[in-house]
């Protein structure tokens, strides 16, 4: 399947987009720049969404996907199959 995630990583890791550009990272308790997650997703050291599920996640990145001319369809499909590798998604989807 083809997908658009061709960068080289980090990605966020809750998310999936590209945070190689610095201002783009999260940060820490402490203010510190962390590469593990974006600043949409985390914040001071805590999630800015920390209820949202895997599939509230997928539909609001594809939300984000279908603005930059995405088709739907082929978002949710790539997201449903990439967010769950993640760091985030992989703890939680252990049960
Ligand atoms: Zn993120």
């Amino acid at each position: 399947m083809e997908h658009h995630m061709e960068h080289n990583g980090p990605f966020c890791q809750s998310c999936g987009m590209p945070v190689a550009e610095k201002d783009l990272l999260g940060t820490d308790r402490e203010g510190i720049k962390t590469e593990e997650y974006c600043k949409y997703c985390y914040e001071d050291g805590e999630f800015k969404q920390p209820d949202i599920t895997l599939q509230g996640m997928i539909d609001l990145c594809a939300g984000y996907l279908v603005q930059q001319g995405m088709d739907e369809a082929e978002a949710k499909g790539m997201l449903a199959q990439t967010l769950p590798l993640l760091k985030r998604w992989r703890e939680e989807s252990v049960s």
